[in-house]
């Protein structure tokens, strides 16, 4: 902060006085975006390369779902549940021509729909399965990362997200990610799940081991337990696959969206399913005032259409093997790991990666630390061949400079 002009100064200390300090961002103050790009408020331009946690792979401000965008917000935003609109049932059918799930539930954040996934599971572990009332249990992976409500962070191994904020919910159980053994000695006949990110992306972006998730589909199957994919970050194009999970040729039993859902102009998440597990829910079971409103299904709509249109699931596959081939020619001893899948990418340093972020951000690209010494490149899927070629000499030149 030390060379931000007043400008950015001004917004920053009004931002730490009034606001309530639980995050720690870089001291960059954005004041508009385009495509891959974001500009500051002193006119400085700079490469995203965290795409808002892959809640913008469509690229920022897309003209195609700003169109569906205003001309929905004309029309009508909200209506409740309470009522129908003649948006949200598009949105479904597109979910299920897209995905072949056979139905969706609309909700608003990540967490709620992580929140209305367990719930599903439980209901179906009761009704279908038949767990003994209030004995269900649901399988988590260590590292795991599925949003911060109360229930959510109770099934966290991370300190920090559960110090202060107990009593946590009973019900779930750890086991170590990847470790099929592990999950074998973890299911029980009161197992309802197992819910588990095909690629951790805020542990560092943790690919599994190969077989994995097909070891662990078929454990479900066998113990009639549901496999919950959390899709959230990993999903809609952004590991080179519509969803992660197609690396492994499986087919989850409950698959929950958000983030790029909304295209970046609108929150909207969602679980996908089967009859037989959605369709516990019974009018009155669940809900959410905004949920599935016509805005957000608007939104939806177009976000999903720039998805295919774009061929943006092809996109991140090719340009990420690209970055990854380019990331990994970088020569330096402080360069341990370059891994990932498609354009997400964990670039794991010997040293703390805040300062590095830093650096960037001087030279022009914005990405943000996870888990201390991982840097996570996942621009948006929109990002062209020449920028990727445009950071990685802004990102070697930076290295360099770490000898
Ligand atoms: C971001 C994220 C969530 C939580 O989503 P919010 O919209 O922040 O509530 C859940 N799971 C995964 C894998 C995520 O990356």
């Amino acid at each position: 902060m030390a060379n931000a002009t007043k400008r950015t100064r001004d917004f920053i200390a009004l931002e730490e006085q009034y606001g309530a300090h639980n995050y720690h961002p870089l001291d960059v103050v954005v004041h508009r975006a385009k495509g891959s790009w974001v500009y500051d408020v002193e006119g400085k331009k700079y490469l995203d390369c965290l795409a808002a946690y892959s809640a913008v792979n469509q690229g920022h401000c897309h003209p195609a779902i700003l169109k569906a965008f205003q001309a929905q917000a004309k029309k009508v935003t909200l209506t409740s549940r309470a009522f129908r609109n003649d948006q949200l049932p598009l949105l479904s059918k597109k979910l299920h021509d897209l995905t072949g799930f056979d139905l969706s539930l609309p909700m608003n954040s990540g967490a709620e729909a992580v929140e209305t996934a367990i719930k599903a599971a439980r209901k179906w572990g009761y009704t279908v399965k038949g767990i003994p009332e209030n004995q269900a249990e649901i399988i988590c992976a260590a590292d795991n990362f599925h949003g911060r409500t109360t229930t959510i962070i109770s099934f966290s191994t991370e300190a920090q997200y559960r110090a202060g904020f107990g009593p946590f919910t009973p019900g779930f159980r750890i086991v170590r990610y990847g470790d099929i053994s592990a999950l074998t000695s973890a299911i029980n006949r009161n197992t309802a799940a197992f819910l588990v990110e095909p690629i951790q992306g805020e542990a560092g972006i943790i690919v599994p081991p190969a077989g994995y998730l097909r070891e662990a589909a078929r454990l479900c199957r066998e113990n009639n337990v549901l496999l919950i994919a959390d899709e959230i970050q990993s999903g809609l194009g952004r590991s080179g696959k519509l969803f992660a999970y197609q690396h492994e040729g499986i087919s989850p039993d409950m698959v929950i969206i958000g983030k790029a859902l909304g295209g970046g102009y609108y929150p909207i998440s969602a679980v996908l399913s089967r009859k037989e597990v959605l369709g516990v829910f019974q009018p009155g079971d669940h809900g959410s005032t905004f949920g599935g409103n016509p805005l957000a299904a608007a939104t939806a709509l177009a976000a999903l259409d720039v998805l295919q249109k774009e061929k943006l699931v092809d996109r991140s596959a090719r340009l990420g093997e690209y970055f990854i081939k380019k990331l990994r020619a970088i020569r330096s001893p402080h360069v341990k790991e370059v891994r990932g899948k498609g354009l997400w990418i964990g670039f794991v340093l010997d040293m703390k990666a805040r300062p590095y972020c830093e650096a960037l951000m001087k030279e022009g690209i914005l990405c943000k630390e996870t888990h201390e010494n991982v840097i996570r490149f996942a621009p948006p899927l929109v990002i062209t061949k020449q920028e990727i070629d445009w950071a990685v000499r802004r990102i070697e030149r930076v290295v360099s400079s770490l000898d």
